[in-house]
């Protein structure tokens, strides 16, 4: 038996997503930019799906443009986003705690004569508007921040920063990575005030290799992927619209949000009673919920789970082998770090799924106690 736990990291696609992407894949595979008629369904196709994902996001159609993965929508906003602003300065304000595809574009604008201030969470991994604002200066272009952190399910208020740098006068760029929070915890473009939000796909129950940049009507970017006119001009190359409809098709399900939250409630009182030296961090997305059992390794707990059929992470899935930079960030010392685990919870999860994990971990703690 399989005990997925491990959504964060990714998600199985839900059933409508998968056949959405068959229907296009065997029926409607024209090429949306070919005049025929053949080509024209294609392109209905690909306005309906984008009506899909910008009602999901609440943005308008227009704003939304699809691409490859939520990595690429955070190279581009924060690449691109800085360079297009960098006669006014070459200031960026971020986060510790960020994404490595956020980490690694804002290394890039460093070598590239950029200056990051990095702001320090708190304990669970937020960023306060007033560590933000302490931060502004007059050559401030760009600000990023995720929304939800991947490892600690920290929600970080992106609403209220967003109106109190507008409050300053503050005419730079504001970008989230929401590649956690999207469908998950809920919000509103139109409302958010950032003007650009990265989402992605396969963290939602749709497939691997799509994602999409919300650039709010006005802001002029440029693209970042170079070739066709494709994406009204902003984003080149052939639309994926086998995971573009999959994509669509995710956006439209319920994403049972307050059964995902009661299932974390339910699992963090679980884990106190039964496996009292459990450290859990309370953090408010619905879905993660980061626990650790100091002492251990969090290899060899995950280990054990798997044999048990329960598959959660270390910390982040794209961090194999090196210890988080978040947790440490966060000021945890280094043995809670080394036995950190991330649950990361979707709508298909059941009670069966907690309690094989609840069971696995009790009875790693018996095989621990049975050696010394
Ligand atoms: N940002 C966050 C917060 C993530 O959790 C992830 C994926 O784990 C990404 C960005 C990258 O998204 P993708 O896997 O679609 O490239």
């Amino acid at each position: 038996m399989e005990h997925y736990l491990d959504n964060s990291a990714t998600t199985r696609t839900c059933p409508e997503a998968a056949e959405a992407a068959v229907r296009v894949m065997s029926d409607i595979y024209g090429n949306p930019s070919s005049t025929y008629t053949k080509g024209r369904e294609a392109a209905g196709l690909l306005r309906e799906c984008r009506e899909a994902v910008s009602a999901a996001l609440g943005a308008k159609s227009e704003e939304v443009v699809f691409t490859s993965c939520g990595t690429e929508s955070d190279n581009w906003a924060i690449i691109r986003g800085a360079e297009s602003l960098s006669r006014s300065g070459r200031h960026v304000i971020s986060s510790l705690t960020e994404h490595d595809a956020v980490r690694e574009s804002l290394n890039f604008l460093e070598k590239n004569g950029f200056e990051i201030t990095r702001l320090r969470p708190d304990s669970t991994g937020r960023i306060m508007p007033e560590q933000v604002l302490d931060a502004l200066r007059p050559d401030t272009v760009l600000v990023t921040l995720m929304m939800v952190n991947n490892e600690t399910g920290a929600v970080t208020d992106i609403a209220d920063i967003c109106s109190r740098l507008r409050g300053t006068g503050y005419r730079g760029l504001i970008h989230t990575d929401a590649v956690q929070g999207f469908m998950k915890v809920p919000f509103r473009a139109k409302d958010l005030g950032a003007d650009l939000i990265s989402v992605s796909g396969h963290k939602i129950h749709a497939v691997k290799g799509i994602g999409a940049l919300y650039i709010r009507k006005g802001i002029r970017l440029l693209p970042y992927i170079m070739g066709g006119h494709q994406e009204d001009g902003r984003r080149a190359g052939t639309e994926a619209m086998p995971a573009i409809a999959a994509f669509a098709e995710a956006c439209r399900q319920d994403p049972r949000i307050g059964y995902i939250r009661a299932l974390k409630d339910d699992l963090a009182a679980r884990i106190a009673a039964k496996v009292p030296e459990a450290l859990i961090l309370e953090t408010e997305a619905p879905h993660i919920l980061s626990i650790s059992m100091p002492g251990w390794r969090s290899e060899v707990l995950m280990n054990h789970l798997e044999t048990a059929g329960v598959y959660v992470s270390k910390s982040s899935a794209c961090r194999q082998g090196k210890r988080s930079h978040v947790l440490e960030a966060i000021g945890m010392p280094a043995d809670v770090i080394d036995g950190a685990l991330r649950i990361g919870l979707c709508r298909y999860n059941t009670q069966e799924d907690l309690d094989a994990l609840i069971d696995g971990l009790v009875s790693a703690r018996a095989l621990a106690h049975g050696r010394r």
